[in-house]
């Protein structure tokens, strides 16, 4: 075998290696993130729970996409390569119900919906990820998993349907049994349902009526349930683990823990996620913003008054776990912010530790707040580099 000296390939000869000790301070390593470390082996698989396109991208909507945005550029910026996984539940009786209400098709109004989220995705200039997964194109890995899942004993046939046995995700997701069923039906499942043998469990797949897509299955016509969709995207776009899972802390219970719950059962590789980040929800007017409280504030109208990046730090430049309330004043004091921190960028640097700082802070459960507060004291290389992890430029 010839060995070459590639620069791609490492240094061959002493010159210019690493003086001994320096690997332990790999910044790979350094990460913490929900108060944890989590340290990161290239690629980090990041599993980002998508939209169900049946409506406009609304702030609560786009602080879950800009958060896993982050967190993926801080992990680039310390030379982790991210290998990231959005979906598209493109198959949901929400959507086919707003979809009939318009009198359009469900595909062809899902795609629309899409196109003018990526429009918004765009504006605040959030990556595309590298696989962004449709629910209709997998349908056959759904067939699998219930398939899976019925070999293993965690799932069983009744009436056309397959329900996943989810007790067990129930009882070890720490609610009170009422309230994990008022959540499974507030999520459009329904624990009355006398065909399962237990309330929490839930179909991986169910017969569709005439209104319904459907597709062919061992078990007959049907379409498959949420959370398989979710769990079986996640398996066929990363394999059977993620190093994070990201999406909206609403989401934790049902949608999470069943996704979790039957990838486990499913491939027996545990945990699902290494690491969950639940984003925290955004209120107007002391209530959550949600299409049903009618309070919602939309991405397209606020790009339109004001600088795209601002709207993207107003998202950022918190905890992200934490809920908050939007007001309008913050969005024109993010803007403030901003300008303070470009002019702080043209500075020269008062400090050659303050890029380390910086990183620091990042990495140490995406402290934005910390990081910002350095950039714009300290000015020069750190305030450029946050602009440029941050994607605030
Ligand atoms: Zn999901």
């Amino acid at each position: 075998m010839t060995v070459s000296a590639q620069t791609s390939s490492g240094v061959v000869g002493l010159a210019g290696r690493f003086p001994a000790g320096a690997s332990a301070d790999e910044p790979s390593a350094r990460l913490r993130l929900a108060g944890r470390p989590l340290p990161m082996v290239s690629p980090a698989r990041v599993y980002v729970c998508g939209i169900t396109p049946y409506d406009v991208t609304h702030l609560g909507h786009a602080a879950t996409f800009v958060w896993a945005d982050a967190a993926e550029s801080v992990l680039r910026s310390v030379g982790v390569h991210t290998l990231a996984s959005r979906n598209v539940t493109d198959v949901d009786d929400v959507l086919t119900t707003a979809a009939s209400r318009q009198g359009r098709h469900y595909d062809d109004f899902a795609l629309y919906q899409e196109y003018l989220f990526e429009q918004d995705m765009a504006a605040l200039r959030v990556r595309r990820p590298a696989h962004a997964p449709r629910a209709r194109h997998h349908v056959p890995q759904v067939r699998q998993l219930a398939a899976a899942l019925l070999t293993t004993g965690n799932a069983y046939e009744r009436d056309g349907h397959v329900f996943f046995r989810g007790a067990v995700a129930a009882a070890d997701s720490g609610l009170s049994r009422d309230r994990a069923l008022a959540l499974a039906s507030e999520f459009g499942d329904d624990p009355a349902d006398p065909l399962r043998d237990d309330p929490f469990d839930t179909p991986i797949w169910r017969p569709s009526t005439a209104e319904h897509p459907a597709w062919p299955s061992p078990w007959g016509w049907g379409r498959p349930g949420w959370h398989a969709e979710c769990a079986a995207m996640a398996l066929a776009t990363l394999g059977a683990g993620v190093d994070l899972l990201v999406g909206g802390r609403d989401l934790v219970f049902p949608h999470h823990a069943y996704q979790a719950a039957m990838v486990e059962a499913a491939t027996a590789v545990t945990p699902f996620a290494r690491r969950v980040m639940h984003v925290g929800a955004v209120h107007v007017d002391g209530r959550k913003m949600a299409k049903s409280v009618g309070n919602l504030v939309l991405v397209g109208d606020l790009v339109r008054d004001h600088p795209p990046a601002a709207v993207r730090l107003l998202l950022l430049d918190r905890r992200w776990g934490a809920d908050w309330e939007y007001r309008p004043a913050d969005l024109d004091a993010a803007t403030a912010e901003l300008e303070q921190l470009y002019a702080a960028a043209g500075r020269p640097s008062r400090s050659s530790a303050a890029s380390g700082a910086v990183t620091a802070a990042l990495l140490d459960d995406l402290d934005v707040p910390r990081a910002v507060a350095v950039a714009r004291d300290e000015g020069g290389e750190a305030a450029r580099g946050l602009l440029q992890v941050l994607a605030l430029g």
